[in-house]
């Protein structure tokens, strides 16, 4: 027997608990699994401050138990667990939870997110919080004034390179090629920061660092020549996986896997079916962009039962 809901919501970020928030205030008694990393990629990052409303900053995993306190007042059935399958072919859409149970939804909001890549390091495991991240926009604020690199060669890279040389001493762009994969505009940014140094076909071997943080890089060229540098940021933007997998049967997403919804709402190809925060959003990524596509997807998904 599987069992039956009216708003399923898969994934417990930003957007996720705003969407619970709308969703259970709507009457539509959502049921939310957590996912693998309850509290999503917020709940990996140290301090946040640009999230309007906390005036002293708040801490990833504080804000994320904010949120989940918040989706719980209001009824939201919030489950430790992760969704394992999908049939979207026909309604009421059924999903497999923890490879068992069956559950038919009349509504599905995915906010499952998206995974940063990192390159694989041990060091890169160790410092990861203290010097290590991927998101400049959320931690560059902590290196202002201080020598910083980041990896990475396409528009993300780009774009945090100039996003932390407008804050720190010296941005180091490791790239491990001899071109940039960015938009040429976004190139001529990067050209045109004079303290950004390009280490063109470098690819990193070490972070290394003490009890305080992070130190420096080791680093290798094509010809095999070490060199080291000296910063206390890491900044990753190799790219992210959106977390769409068990999706894509069924919906339309772009070519690297992101989900595609109508422009202006959080609409997927499936009606029924609504798409948030980082799962359709490789551009903005900010956890307040995705909890205002959560709040979208809500009130999308209300309307849907309400025709
Ligand atoms: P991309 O996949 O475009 O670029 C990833 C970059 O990381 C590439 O330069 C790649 O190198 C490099 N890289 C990958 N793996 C490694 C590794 N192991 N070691 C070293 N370097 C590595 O990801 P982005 O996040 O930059 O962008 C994703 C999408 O989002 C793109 O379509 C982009 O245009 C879009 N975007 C748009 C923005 C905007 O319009 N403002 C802002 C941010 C993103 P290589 O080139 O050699 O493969």
């Amino acid at each position: 027997m599987s069992e039956k809901v009216k708003c399923l919501i898969v994934g417990s970020g930003p957007a996720g608990y705003t969407a619970a928030i709308y969703a259970a205030r709507a009457n539509l008694k959502p049921v939310m699994y957590e996912g693998l990393q309850p509290g999503g990629q917020l709940t990996t990052t140290t301090e946040i401050d640009n999230f309007p409303g906390y005036p002293e900053g708040i801490t990833g995993p504080a804000m994320m138990e904010d949120l989940r306190k918040q989706a719980e007042r209001f009824g939201t059935d919030v489950r430790f667990g992760i969704i394992t399958s999908a049939d979207l072919s026909k309604k009421p859409f059924k999903l497999i939870a923890d490879e068992s149970h069956e559950i038919e939804t009349e509504v599905l909001i995915i906010a499952t997110g998206a995974t940063a890549k990192y390159l694989g390091l041990e060091s890169e495991e160790k410092f990861r919080g203290k010097g290590v991240s991927a998101c400049a926009t959320c931690d560059g604020f902590f290196y202002k004034g201080q020598d910083v690199a980041v990896v990475g060669g396409g528009d993300t890279a780009a774009e945090e390179a100039t996003y932390l040389a407008g804050l720190c001493n010296k941005v180091y762009l490791i790239v491990r090629r001899d071109e940039l994969r960015a938009s040429k505009a976004m190139q001529e940014r990067v050209f045109n920061t004079p303290n950004i140094e390009i280490l063109w076909k470098h690819q990193t071997k070490e972070i290394v660092g003490d009890d305080m943080g992070v130190t420096g890089a080791k680093l290798v060229n094509d010809k095999g020549e070490i060199k080291e540098i000296k910063i206390t940021g890491f900044f990753l933007a190799i790219g992210h996986h959106p977390n769409s997998d068990i999706f894509r049967d069924y919906l339309k997403t772009d070519e690297t896997g992101y989900i595609i919804t109508e422009k202006g709402s959080s609409r997927t190809n499936i009606p029924g079916v609504f798409a948030c925060g980082d799962v359709q959003d490789k551009i903005y990524r900010q956890a307040i962009t995705a909890a205002g596509s959560g709040c979208i997807a809500a009130i999308d998904a209300e309307r849907f039962i309400g025709e």
